[in-house]
């Protein structure tokens, strides 16, 4: 066994391959940018090595810079982990070149399934049922539109390089195929820098069904069952579980053998995913699904896999580099019970998840459950890096079991300071739909509103908040914690008023203390709550006989309280580095963080009307669609795709109204 590894990466999937790393005895090095020197990876690590500035295309994704780094420290071989150069062969060949091991599969491997419809072609003559459609050479534009007529509508372009959800359009009909096979080609040159695409049939109602694959270097391949991951957003995975709801034995078996036979069919070794589509209009059957894509690494959702399995992938991996043969054979490998992951996001999902950033001032996660995290209280979430910071993992003997303990999990993701899904996911874990398994990769997009937008806080909520603002749950130092309160009854003012900005309302509360009370209004509303308990931070409170735990928490201007499940951040508008929501509306179209600009789809002249997408950035690898806010008619566009721009940089501007 190794003695010492390099892991190629940043974040929670660095701190997944340290802890199994250390337990097996095997010294870790981190690499790092300039923007991560303090960040939770390199402090986890028993060495670090400074690799180049924030950006990622010069540090992490910096060959040369890694491979020197990994051959300085003495490292012997290499882990990857996922996304940067995880599935980049150039990257393999230049760790071999060094001398060193790659934690993964041949380069060779890499290459022979990293674009999308060379694996196919490899796929279709292995014998394995892939997604119908075009995935030849010929690029003509008419051509495909003729195929696309072939397969039948809807239909997919899809980028053969993409990754990431990203360089796809779904088309309904033979009217927008033109403009989406332009968008599509666009997108993926300046996403992946290859332009070619494919053409699939759109499933119609589409379950995502993936298959973990393990090869080793003697030409043994397993699999260890399937995850399903149709809980999705624009392509991308939202919350995975395992097994897959619903699943029969036969179709388990036929994916599983199908699933292998793509490994082997390409020599395989390591930890893979082949990933299928499975067509549920009729169920889930074993002759409607189809092979997607596979994924020549250690896959994000890789730990519903190990809850299941009990097995450790990491641990995998590394023996099955170091050259000793698979643990287990087939056989030999079971599961039991169920597991659920949920990925936490540095987002806002009534921004139409707009990635956030900032410094969690409070970073509190649920302790018995797992939870795979890359971040610490006090980190920055920059602009830099993908916003993923934690991964929720939640087990059970059954589904039922495993989802509640998910949801309750989710509730008690205490985070202030940036932005997160977690309100959202917990939402999406209540959804009957989900609860009853019957999920595919469009309920989300259908739930509407309801599951994106944050419902209003409630009167205890705001009660909380504004005795917060006036410092009545504040424990003083090493005082009796009800001297202040006492104090407030004899001599403060009766009632008191303070000002507390929810979103872009601003409310007006007025405390006043009654006997052991407070009662707190808000216009005609009004509570009385007790306060059982505060250390300034717990708070139990009773209201109207119910007895309630809340956790408040304020930094600067800002007041989170969690109640009830939900999570809700208020601002005292007068305190100074209060910052609002930017203004909506108006005339100008501004970078809401520092990112790229992709896509500019509005010239100077232009009539356009509101809701339309006018410029595309990408940051945090996540892509922003900024849209008009108004309609008019555009005076101005300062910028260009492939430039990169500042937070608050101007991109498009509108004619003053009266002239439009
Ligand atoms: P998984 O398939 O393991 O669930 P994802 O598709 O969500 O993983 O991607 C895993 C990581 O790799 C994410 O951080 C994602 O942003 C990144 N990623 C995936 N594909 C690409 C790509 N083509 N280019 C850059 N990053 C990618
Ligand atoms: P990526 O490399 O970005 O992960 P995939 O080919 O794996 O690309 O597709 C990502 C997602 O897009 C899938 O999980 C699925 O939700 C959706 N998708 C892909 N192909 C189809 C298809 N033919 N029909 C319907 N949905 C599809
Ligand atoms: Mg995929």
């Amino acid at each position: 066994m190794f003695r010492k590894i390099l892991i190629a990466n940043r974040g929670e999937i660095v701190a997944r391959v340290i802890r199994t790393a250390r337990r097996m005895g095997i010294a870790t090095v981190a690499v790092h940018s300039d923007a991560d020197r303090d960040a939770l990876h390199v402090a986890l690590a028993d060495e670090a090595v400074r690799i180049g500035p924030a950006e990622a295309a010069r540090s992490y994704l910096d060959i040369e810079a890694v491979v020197a780094a990994a051959k300085a420290s003495g490292a012997e071989a290499v882990h990857p982990g996922y996304g940067f150069l995880s599935e980049n062969p150039d990257f393999v060949d230049a760790v071999e070149a060094a001398g060193l091991v790659f934690i993964g599969p041949s380069a060779q491997a890499i290459r022979a399934m990293g674009l999308k419809d060379a694996a196919k072609a490899l796929m279709e003559t292995a014998g394995v049922s892939v997604v119908p459609g075009y995935h030849g050479a010929v690029q003509d534009a008419a051509f495909l539109a003729q195929e696309a007529e072939r397969i039948g509508y809807p239909v997919l372009i899809k980028a053969r390089a993409g990754g990431g959800g990203k360089g796809m359009r779904r088309v309904g009909d033979p009217a927008g195929f033109a403009a989406a096979l332009e968008s599509t080609r666009r997108e993926a040159e300046g996403a992946f820098g290859d332009g070619r695409v494919l053409v699939e049939k759109y499933m119609a109602k589409p379950r995502h069904i993936e298959v973990q694959v393990f090869g080793d270097r003697h030409g043994n391949v397993v699999h260890l069952f399937e995850r399903d991951c149709s809980l999705q957003r624009r392509h991308q995975k939202v919350i995975e579980e395992a097994p897959a709801p619903g699943m029969t034995p036969e179709t388990r078996s036929a994916m599983g053998e199908a699933a292998c036979r793509a490994a082997a069919a390409i020599g395989y070794s390591g930890a893979g995913t082949v990933e299928f589509i499975a067509d549920v209009s009729e169920g889930l059957r074993p002759d409607r699904f189809h092979f997607m894509e596979m994924n020549t690494r250690l896959q994000v959702e890789h730990p519903v896999t190990e809850a299941i399995t009990g097995l450790d992938l990491v641990e995998w991996q590394l023996r099955v580099a170091a050259g000793e043969p698979l643990p287990r054979r087939q056989e030999e490998i079971s599961m039991t019970g169920w597991a659920f992951e949920a990925r936490l996001y540095a987002e806002n999902p009534a921004r139409d998840f707009l990635p956030a950033t900032g410094r969690l001032s409070l970073f509190d996660l649920p302790k018995d459950v797992r939870v795979d995290s890359g971040v610490r209280a006090g980190d920055a979430i920059t602009p830099h890096y993908d916003p993923m910071i934690a991964k929720v993992i939640a087990d059970g003997r059954d589904r039922a079991e495993a989802l509640a303990k998910l949801e309750a999990a989710l509730t008690r993701c205490h985070i202030a300071g940036v932005t997160t899904n977690a309100a959202f996911l917990a939402r999406l874990c209540r959804l009957p739909a989900f609860a009853a398994g019957d999920v595919d990769t469009g309920l989300i997009a259908r739930s509407g509103e309801g599951l994106l937008v944050e419902p209003p806080p409630s009167d205890e909520a705001f009660a909380l908040a504004a005795l917060a603002a006036l410092g009545f749950l504040a424990a003083p130092a090493g005082r009796d914690p009800w001297e202040r309160l006492r104090g407030f009854r004899l001599w403060g003012p009766a009632t008191q008023s303070v000002f507390l900005a929810y979103g872009a309302e601003e409310h007006e509360l007025r405390v006043t203390p009654r006997g052991e009370a407070f009662e707190v209004e808000r216009g005609s509303v009004a509570v009385r709550l007790h306060l059982l308990a505060s250390d300034g931070h717990a708070v139990r409170i009773d209201s109207g006989g119910r007895s309630l735990a809340a956790t408040v928490h304020r930094e600067g201007s800002e007041i989170a309280v969690f109640l009830d499940g939900a999570a809700h951040v208020f601002s005292v508008p007068d305190d100074p580095g209060h910052h609002g929501e930017p203004a909506a509306g108006g005339d100008r179209l501004v970078a809401p963080m520092p990112g790229l600009v992709r896509i500019v789809s509005a010239a100077p002249g232009a009539r356009v009307s509101r809701g339309e997408p006018l410029v595309t950035m990408e940051a945090m690898k996540m892509e922003l669609v900024l849209s008009a806010p108004r309609d008019g008619v555009v005076a101005g566009v300062p910028v260009a795709a492939g430039d990169q721009v500042a937070e608050g940089a101007l991109l498009l501007s509108l004619e003053a109204e009266d002239a439009a």
